[in-house]
This record gives structure tokens, sequence and C-alpha cells, in this order.
């Protein structure tokens, strides 16, 4: 199995390729086709499997970057998360010019706010900035078609439980979800059962 064999656009196989990617790792093989295709997918995996770039190469394949507004979410637990998967997105989407911007507490609303409105393809958050700019109306929510939940049971163990369920109801009916997870404790299967349909698991 190769990246070349995944039919993925030119400009993104470029940018895994010179990311420094060889072969898709186990999670990435499973994962990616049915994301895609447009599965909901529950993958549990615990970060060192390349969930990361999972989650990141599916968004940029979807990505329809002449239209300039949010067309996928990334919601996760911590602001240096947040700015990782934000490096790791624009590193992978570095030959088509992406704009991919880190939607995190502890920074300047008012520069959160100008980013936004300028249009960002993907945003990468934590739950209560993300509530907040959506509420502001400067995350637009209209043409999001896919929403990432990264180490969501550590978002439900710092209390984000809530916020992810606000910031869901903001959400097209319609919207692909993608869960990444560790554990699959009650609380995330309540979520997976809410907010997905008809979903793939995977364990990795
Ligand atoms: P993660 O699971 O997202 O925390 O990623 C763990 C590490 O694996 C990161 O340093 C990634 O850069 C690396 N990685 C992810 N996918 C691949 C791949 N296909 N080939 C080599 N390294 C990878």
């Amino acid at each position: 199995p190769t990246f070349d064999a995944m039919n993925f656009n030119e400009n993104l196989i470029r940018g895994i390729y010179s990311y420094g990617f060889e072969k898709p790792s186990a999670i990435q093989q499973r994962s990616i086709r049915p994301i895609v295709k447009g599965r909901d997918v529950i993958a549990q995996a615990q970060s060192g499997t390349g969930k990361t770039a999972m989650f990141s190469i599916s968004m940029l394949q979807k990505l329809d970057t002449n239209i300039r507004e949010t067309q996928s979410l990334v919601l996760s637990p911590t602001r240096e998360l947040a700015q990782q998967i934000q490096k790791v997105v624009l590193a992978l989407g570095d030959f088509m010019n992406v704009q991919c911007h880190a939607c995190i507490g502890g920074t300047n609303t008012g520069e959160d706010m100008r980013k936004l409105d300028h249009g960002q393809h993907i945003v990468s958050g934590t739950p209560g900035r993300v509530i907040d700019m959506i509420n502001r109306g400067s995350l637009r929510t209209r043409h999001i078609k896919m929403l990432i939940l990264d180490e969501a049971d550590e978002m439900l163990n710092l209390g984000f439980k809530e916020q992810i369920y606000e910031v869901y109801r903001h959400l097209p009916p319609q919207t692909q979800v993608i869960l990444v997870s560790a554990t699959l404790p009650h609380e995330i299967l309540e979520i997976t059962s809410k907010f997905m349909t008809d979903p793939i698991r995977i364990l990795v």
C-alpha cells in the first residue's frame, strides 16, 4: 500500500512526500479511504499511530480551496495540540494554498476574528474559543462538511462535553464526523450515537 495508490490530488501527494512520509501508517491505510468516501469513522487510536496525518490528509483531499470558507473543523483538548494540528495541515497542504487557523484560548480575540473574517478553509481549535467565534459570527459554519473530534476522551475528561454539543448544534445537519479516541467510555458512545451515522469503527 502506497500513498500513490490512494488517488489523492497531485499537490497533496507532493505535500505528503515533502513532509517525509513514504507510506501510509496502519491507521492511515484503514481510515482515509472510507473518510474520503464520506463515511463517519470512529478511530480508536493513541498518539504515535499517525492519527493527525490521517485526518489532515482526509480533510485536505476533500477541501475545495476555491471556496474561501471553513469546510472542516477540528476540536482538540489543548491549545498545544490544536496548534500542532494546524502545523501538520499547513505542512501537508504546502502546495495547495490552504488557509488553516488555530482558534485557541489565550490569544487575542480581535486578531482571531480578523483572521476568521478573512476566510479559513480549516479551523483547528479548542472548544471554548471555537464556540466564542461561532457566537460572534466570525467562524461561519454554513460550509462545514467535516467535524473531527480529536482525543475525544481527553476533551470529556477536561469538561468540554457541553461545549462539544454546542458546537455540533451549530453545524449543518449532514456534517461528516470523525472521532479519534484512545478509549471509548459511555460518554463517548453517547456522542457517537448522537452525532454519527452508521460509523465504521477502526481499532489500531
Ligand atoms: P500522531 O499519531 O499524529 O501523534 O503522529 C505520530 C508521529 O508519526 C508524528 O511524528 C508523525 O509525523 C509521524 N507519522 C504520521 N504518519 C506517518 C507516515 N505515514 N510515515 C511516517 N511517519 C508518520
